[in-house]
C-alpha cells in the first residue's frame, strides 16, 4: 500500500442529507489499494498554516476505477468541512492515504456490534458494503444516532438491508445533541447487552460521543482492548 501524496479531481457531489454531503474523487497518480474503516489525509489550502490536514474515511469499498467515496457533514465554524463545502465537479484537491487501523476484525466469524453517532457511520457503512458485497453473513447489529430524523444517513438502504438481510440489524436513533444520544444509546445498550455480549464493539464518531458509550461497554463487562474505536474532534 502506498501512502504518497497525489492530486484527485472531483468527479460528483450529491447531497445525502440536508448537512451531510458527499464527493466521489478519483485519484490522478495511482490507485488507492484500502481497507474498508480506512481513511485519507485531505490537504486543504485554508487555515493560518495551509495545508490544513483533514481526515475523511471511504464510505464505499474501493472500486474497480479506483474511485473514493467521501461523506461529511457541514461543521459550524468548521474550516475543512466549508472549504469541501465549496468544491465542484472538475475541482482539485491533494490527499495521501490509505490510512488507519479501524478495520474488520479477522477472522470474521465473530458477531459486530456497531455504534456509530452521525458521519461516524462513514466507515462502518463501507464494512457493510464489503461484507454484503462478499456474500459474507457475519452478524451485524447497528445502532446509528443522527442528530434528526432527516439526518440520519443512507437510513433507507439500511432499512432494506435489515429486511433482505436477517444477519443484519439496524435500530435508528434521532438525539439533537452528542450528550443526548449518549444517553439514547446507553438506554437502548442496557437492554440490548445481556444478548450481544459475544459481539466486537466498534465505535465511530466525535470523541464526545465514542469514549462514554466505551465507558459504558467496559462497565457492562467489556475490556478496553476489545472495543474498536475510531474518535475525532
Ligand atoms: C480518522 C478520522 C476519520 C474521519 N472521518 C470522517 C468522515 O468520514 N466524515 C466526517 O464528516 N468527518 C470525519 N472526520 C472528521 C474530519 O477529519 C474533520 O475533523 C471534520 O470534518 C471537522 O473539520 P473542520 O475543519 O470542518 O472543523 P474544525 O474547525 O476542526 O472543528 C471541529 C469541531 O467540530 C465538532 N464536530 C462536529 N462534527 C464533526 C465531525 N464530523 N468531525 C469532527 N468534528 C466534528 C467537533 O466537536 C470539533 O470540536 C474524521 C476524522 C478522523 C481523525
Amino acid at each position: 500500500m502506498t501512502e504518497a501524496i497525489q492530486p484527485a479531481t472531483v468527479l460528483s457531489v450529491t447531497d445525502l442529507t440536508p448537512n451531510v454531503r458527499q464527493l466521489v474523487l478519483l485519484p490522478q497518480q495511482h490507485k488507492l489499494d484500502f481497507l474498508p474503516g480506512q481513511w485519507v489525509s485531505l490537504k486543504l489550502p485554508v487555515g493560518p498554516h495551509p495545508p490544513l490536514n483533514r481526515a475523511y474515511s471511504m464510505a464505499e469499498p474501493a472500486s474497480p476505477s479506483g474511485e473514493l467515496t467521501l461523506v461529511f457533514d457541514r461543521v459550524p465554524q468548521g474550516l475543512g468541512s466549508n472549504y469541501l463545502y465549496h468544491l465542484r465537479a472538475g475541482d482539485r484537491v491533494t490527499l495521501s492515504g490509505p490510512h488507519g487501523k479501524f478495520v474488520l476484525p479477522q477472522p470474521s466469524e465473530q458477531a459486530l456490534l456497531c455504534i456509530t453517532r452521525y458521519t461516524g457511520l462513514v466507515p462502518i457503512h463501507c464494512m457493510i458494503k464489503a461484507l454484503e458485497t462478499a456474500r459474507d453473513y457475519t452478524p451485524v447489529f447497528l445502532m446509528a444516532v443522527g442528530p434528526a430524523e432527516d439526518e440520519l444517513l443512507y437510513h433507507f438502504e439500511l432499512l432494506s438491508l435489515a429486511v433482505t438481510r436477517p444477519s443484519f440489524q439496524y435500530l435508528p436513533l434521532a438525539a439533537p445533541t452528542e450528550e443526548a444520544a449518549v444517553a439514547l444509546v446507553a438506554d437502548a445498550l442496557s437492554s440490548l447487552l445481556p444478548n450481544k455480549s459475544n459481539a466486537v464493539p466498534l465505535l465511530c464518531g466525535t470523541k464526545t460521543f465514542v469514549h462514554p458509550i466505551r465507558q459504558h461497554l467496559i462497565e457492562a463487562g467489556y475490556q478496553r482492548k476489545e472495543i474498536k474505536i475510531e474518535s475525532y474532534g
